[in-house]
């Protein structure tokens, strides 16, 4: 049986039946992979009460899989065709209401002619077939190059749930669904309800579910495999985790359960509203596209939380935050589901401040909000001050516009703006209004002004001016104190609020302003806050007259704020050299990330700033702030290694002291986490020969830092290293390390080191496999190459190859997934920093813009400011 993929206006038919012309039924719908909303809309506004049966076989050892389900729904005018989303799939028979039909299929829906439908109760069955897919969406299937066993999982968030089964795939058509899967006997099955396997005499099982709750298609799953399993039970809650064989042993069993157990806690009291779905399962997946998938009680995760050796505090810290963050989907986002995609924002933003809230109430990272400030909010400023930045709440026309919307914006800018609304409500409010929400809507779907509605009847507030300026203005606000001192005493205190001219919109913010003063033993420490919501360009501070003139002052103090933070004059000299000396880590962060904007905006010499960073280090204790100082070396330098050293001398006469600085570090930490970050500062800048020698010194044994293991995942990371910069017996070196690491993390690693050479011809054959794939298939594999292409030293052989990457931005944009597409335009399309690569991407603007679509178009434009904004920055150092 051949599986048709390819788009082509088939004719699904009675097996038998000769298709012509009279048949052919053209639904006015595009013939596109995706559903725009005015047929989304069309069809929420027909369809209602909407129950799937589906059977599912992937028992054989096919490269498809085939099933049937039958639909059954009342409609309430009949008098139009009807279209069912199937993409990449065959049709092998279609009956409406018992009688066998015509349906036309053209790889992407089908549609039922409106003769064949009445009005009321409909039944429409559909026997189907779909290959298995290998870009991590709609079913995929993972084959373990280790032990040869093979696992398959779904991811149908936004639109793939149809590369699953035919269905309405949209979030608003909730549904029932009751499953059965026929599966190897030796196979654990997991979906959204529960099953226990039925033996057949052929060694196959079936596995018949459940029937789910009313839930959206997006958030359904069916996961299938030899997984090793992990049981506990979370007071009443049966929970299971999931992951490879050969990964078993190096996940962190008993830690993920804790913290699950914990996070099922604090939602039930948080929300007011017991856990609504049975049972919690989590599953540690293969080749997935995204961090984690909060499919109703069959959570998936990306592989990249499990590290074969120990895992640092920065990972077990990502690990939690982002098990909570999913958790908190099952309530809000599955429980209650937004209406359309538009949606998005709220449902990620609220998860992600969730998140924060669960680990500082039940973990050990209890200073969470920290990194919420070095991380996420450090991402929402960067995306903010793109071309494409958009704000938070805006239209989606179609489900293919996703990439232009699944970003910093709706992930990190919408949590710091709830972080804010939650701080101008008051925190107790919010709770309330997000717990009568969530009971009020229980099993629906919702729209934006449901959720402000409820927030507005909890605070007994009006949102309308907020809701206005927050969520539907791009940009972001610079604040400022101006602190106006005679004779020593304080005698005004005003905040100032501007804009940028692109987006001139000033905002209402609740924050707080601490006033510091240095203590008798050198300590700059908050004497005095006020919590204040600033309107308009200026807000003054009533009474203070009086008191003593502050040293300093910050606008943000807690960081309640999502705004650029100015520094006065005053405060900006007293940080210079007394940065060090305030004791709250946060406060030391907020200023840094102040002092190293400005750096990178060309305030400093860009290696000025790695060496007040370098000082910085040796006084500071605090971990999160040691990875901000670490980071920031390492950005600086990678810019500077962009702007063209050969033009620069600096970074010649910087890189050999930071290499040993770093290192030296990395031997004499006190703590492991320590230890890693300073080593991690070192492999992201290493490249002079001294310091390509002690790698290859740490790979082959004959050197080694005293407590740091070099782990199978470091020496690729060693590999990566030595492979960018072309040493010399490198291949050889990857040939051995692949003999002896036949994991797919080595298989992928290799991938990318081989792509990193400094090689122009090899460079070429990558580019021509990503655009045509013959060998390199599966996203994830493609990705790796992607991400081994263009290192930050190698932006000539970049340039030399641009065209090569422009050239192919057309076709892939007609023929390429989202996630290959966002993956290539952003991966690829990094800074050179020359006016001729800023010239080629403005002629493919320019003459071929009608050709792409909407995520190579936000990539392309964001490249392009990027490269004009290093061009400036070069010409200010
Ligand atoms: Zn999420």
């Amino acid at each position: 049986m051949i599986v048709i993929t390819i788009a082509g206006l088939l004719a699904a038919c009675q097996p038998g039946d000769d298709n012509n012309e009279n048949d052919i039924i053209r639904a006015a719908r595009a013939n596109v992979d995706a559903l725009d909303r005015p047929t989304a809309n069309f069809r929420h506004t027909r369809v209602s009460d909407v129950e799937y049966d589906l059977q599912i076989d992937v028992h054989g050892s096919t490269d498809w899989f085939s099933g049937e389900v039958t639909i059954r729904f009342d409609l309430n005018d009949s008098s139009a065709d009807l279209t069912i989303d199937f993409s990449g799939g065959t049709v092998h028979r279609v009956r409406v209401n018992e009688q066998s039909i015509v349906a036309i299929y053209n790889g992407y829906f089908l549609t039922v002619p409106a003769s064949a439908l009445q009005s009321g109760a409909n039944a429409i069955s559909i026997e189907f077939e779909h290959s298995y897919d290998e870009d991590g969406t709609g079913l995929h299937r993972f084959v373990d190059p280790e032990d040869g066993l093979t696992y398959l999982y779904t991811y149908l968030w936004p639109y793939y749930a149809n590369r699953l089964f035919p269905l309405f795939d949209q979030p608003n058509l909730k549904a029932t669904i009751s499953l059965t899967v026929r599966a190897p006997g030796d196979w654990t099955v997991v979906s959204t309800g529960t099953a226990t396997p039925e033996p057949s005499a052929d060694g196959s099982a079936l596995w018949r579910f459940t029937p789910t709750p009313k839930m959206s298609s997006y958030v359904f799953s069916l996961h299938a495999g030899p997984y090793k399993i992990w049981k506990d039970d979370a007071d009443g809650i049966p929970i299971r985790l999931m992951a490879r064989r050969s990964l078993a042993e190096f996940v962190a069993v008993d830690e993920w359960l804790e913290t699950t157990r914990r996070g099922l806690a604090f939602y039930g009291e948080y929300f007011d509203i017991p856990y609504p779905f049975g049972k919690y399962d989590q599953l540690i997946v293969p080749d997935f596209n995204i961090g984690a998938m909060e499919n109703i009680g069959a959570v998936t995760f990306a592989e990249r939380f499990v590290q074969r050796q120990q895992s640092d505090r920065t990972q077990r810290e990502r690990r939690t935050s982002v098990i909570l963050h999913e958790m908190a989907h099952m309530w809000f986002g599955n429980l209650v589901t937004h209406d359309w995609w538009n949606g998005l924002w709220l449902n990620e933003s609220f998860a992600t401040q969730m998140s924060m809230l669960a680990s500082v109430a039940t973990t050990e990272f209890t200073d969470t909000w920290h990194r919420f400030l070095i991380s996420n909010k450090r991402a929402a400023y960067a995306r903010d001050s793109r071309v494409t930045t958009h704000p938070i709440e805006m239209p989606v026309n179609s489900t293919a516009d996703f990439f232009t919307i699944f970003d910093a914006i709706t992930y990190q800018k919408g949590s710091s703006t709830l972080k804010q609304l939650a701080h101008y409500v008051g925190e107790d409010n919010y709770r309330r209004g997000v717990s009568s929400y969530l009971k009020e809507h229980s099993y629906g779907t919702t729209v934006l002004e449901d959720f402000i509605g409820h927030q507005e009847k909890s605070a007994g507030v009006d949102l309308d001016a907020w809701s206005e300026e927050w969520l539907y203005k791009p940009g972001f606000n610079t604040l400022s104190v101006s602190a106006a001192c005679e004779n020593g005493g304080l005698k005004s205190l005003t905040v100032l609020q501007s804009a940028p001219s692109e987006h001139p919109y000033l905002r209402r913010h609740q924050i707080d302003i601490a006033l510091y003063d240095l203590d008798e033993n050198g300590r700059l420490l908050p004497a005095e806050l006020f919590s204040l919501e600033v309107q308009g360009a200026e807000t003054s501070i009533e009474s203070i007259d009086g008191r003593p003139c502050p040293t300093m002052i910050n606008p943000n103090h807690d960081d309640w704020a999502y705004a650029r933070i100015a520094l006065d004059d005053r405060t900006a000299e007293v940080l210079e050299t007394q940065l060090r000396n305030i004791p709250e880590p946060l406060t030391r962060s907020v200023f840094l990330a102040a002092l190293q904007d400005g750096a990178l905006a060309g305030d400093m010499p860009l290696a000025e700033y790695v060496e007040y960073a370098m000082r910085l280090a040796e006084h500071e204790n605090n971990i999160r702030i040691q990875q901000q100082i670490s980071s920031s070396i390492v950005t600086t330098i990678e810019l500077m290694q962009r702007l063209r050293p050969e033009t620069d001398d600096s970074l010649a006469t910087l890189l050999p002291r930071v290499e040993t600085w770093s290192l030296e570090r990395t031997s004499s930490a006190m703590t492991d986490d320590q230890r890693q970050n300073w080593f991690n500062t070192f492999a992201g800048v290493v490249s002079t020969e001294t310091g390509l020698e002690r790698v290859t010194a740490l790979l082959n044994g004959t050197a080694a830092i005293k407590g740091l293991p070099i782990s199978p995942d470091i020496r690729w990371t060693l590999l990566l290293i030595l492979s960018r910069n072309g040493a010399a017996d490198i291949e050889t070196l990857l040939a051995t390390e692949s003999a002896s690491d036949v994991s797919d993390f080595g298989a992928k690693s290799l991938l990318a080191a081989n792509a990193a050479l400094p090689n122009s011809a090899s460079k070429a054959k990558w580019l021509a496999e990503l655009r045509n794939p013959e060998i390199l298939t599966g996203l994830s594999r493609q990705r790796a190459v992607m991400g081994g292409l263009f290192p930050p030293n190698q932006t000539a052989l970049q340039f030399e190859l641009l065209d090569q990457v422009l050239d192919a931005l057309p076709d892939l944009s007609e023929t390429s997934d989202p996630y290959f597409m966002s993956s290539y335009s952003s991966v690829l399309l990094t800074p050179m920093c020359l006016p001729e690569s800023g010239a080629l991407m403005q002629k493919m603007l320019d003459e071929h813009a009608d050709q792409l679509n909407s995520t190579a178009l936000r990539f392309l434009r964001e490249a392009l400011q990027a490269d004009m904004e290093c061009l400036a920055l070069r010409s200010r150092q």
